[in-house]
């Protein structure tokens, strides 16, 4: 009886993943899919893809081992604070090591030769296959017959002459292969890593300029807001819709201050940890700037710093005086 050869996949959830394993699939290989998730990139589209496709998805939350990254990644970032040749090293590695603990024969991924120029170029796919300690159990499907020969194809588990050889960043011939394997719904590409965010990293970087150590929950606060490093070194965030309020209000630290105009419907202002006296009216400048208060129209801002509530009575200023503070 020949034995069913199993592959393990990094997963995203994107058209050239969903193609990968749908070149797999093809062969007979029994293929399972991972998603590692952090705050930056979650599994709703992996999970959505891989529905489509009718295979299982494995999704690992890997934040403790990613966040070293964001701080100092070995091989440095992208345009945004993007580690990524550092991060596709990182989810190799623990696939790796699920592949060896679980029983996969093989890990692939669906990266195409030439197709990001920091992470995609030949010098860097070899180098992250290196680095992640898997450099021969690991195929790459839709460049392989572009890409040194690995040991699924000598060992005859999967057929080469059957793999691809795309590369650049073209979308036609993935577009036409999706017709071919029936996949008829796929993610836009890009979008999906809020590192490559250009808005997320500057905030991201701002974070990791004034805290030791970034927490989960900063983390998750900088997806929400307008975000404004006040004169006295505090943050302030900015609710710009309710959900977003509400999601400002459930972030809440203990310690930290949340302030909002009385009269008028108006955001939530969180400030973080503690902070002056300074920097708590320039927040309070804020919530009226920001809410539907008249410029020049008098108002109340409540606020609850951690400890005692204090009351804060101005008149609404222009939101312009606010900019050279916003992140
Ligand atoms: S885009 Fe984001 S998820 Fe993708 S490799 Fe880069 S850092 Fe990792």
């Amino acid at each position: 009886m020949t034995k069913t050869i199993r592959a393990l996949g990094l997963f995203s959830g994107g058209l050239d993943s969903m193609l990968a394993a749908a070149v797999l699939r093809a062969q007979g290989i029994d293929v399972t899919l991972v998603c590692f998730v952090t705050p930056f990139f979650g599994a709703a589209r992996a999970r959505e893809s891989a529905a489509h496709l009718g295979l299982p998805l494995r999704e690992v939350d890997f934040t403790d081992k990613y966040l070293p990254l964001i701080y100092d990644p070995p091989h440095g970032f992208g345009q945004g604070h993007n580690p990524c040749i550092d991060c596709h090293t990182l989810m190799l590695r623990e696939a790796g090591a699920l592949m060896a603990a679980a029983g996969f024969d093989f890990l692939f991924t669906g990266e195409v030769l030439g197709q990001r120029p920091m992470s995609q170029n030949r010098g860097s796919l070899n180098l992250i296959a290196r680095e992640s300690g898997f450099a021969d159990l690991l195929l790459r499907p839709l460049s392989a017959k572009s890409l040194k020969t690995t040991a699924p194809e000598i060992r005859g588990w999967v057929d080469r002459e059957r793999l691809l050889n795309l590369s650049g960043r073209g979308r036609k011939r993935q577009m036409a292969l999706a017709q071919e394997y029936g996949i008829t719904r796929y993610p836009a590409p890009a979008g999906g890593c809020l590192l490559t965010d250009p808005g997320y990293s500057a905030r991201l970087k701002d974070l990791l300029r004034h805290v030791q150590e970034a927490s989960r929950q900063d983390l998750e606060l900088l997806k929400y807001g307008r975000h404004f490093r006040l004169p006295g070194g505090a943050k302030a965030v900015v609710g710009r819709t309710e959900r977003e309020n509400d999601a400002i209000e459930t972030l809440r630290s203990t310690g930290d201050s949340l302030l909002k105009v009385d009269q008028y419907p108006g955001p939530l202002v969180l400030v973080g940890g503690a902070v002056s006296g300074e920097d708590l009216a320039a927040a309070a400048g804020l919530a009226a700037a920001y809410s539907d208060a008249p410029r020049g129209a008098p108002v109340t801002v409540n606020a609850e710093p951690g400890g005692l509530p204090r009351v804060f009575n101005l008149t609404a200023p222009n939101k312009d005086r606010f900019k050279p503070w916003l992140v």
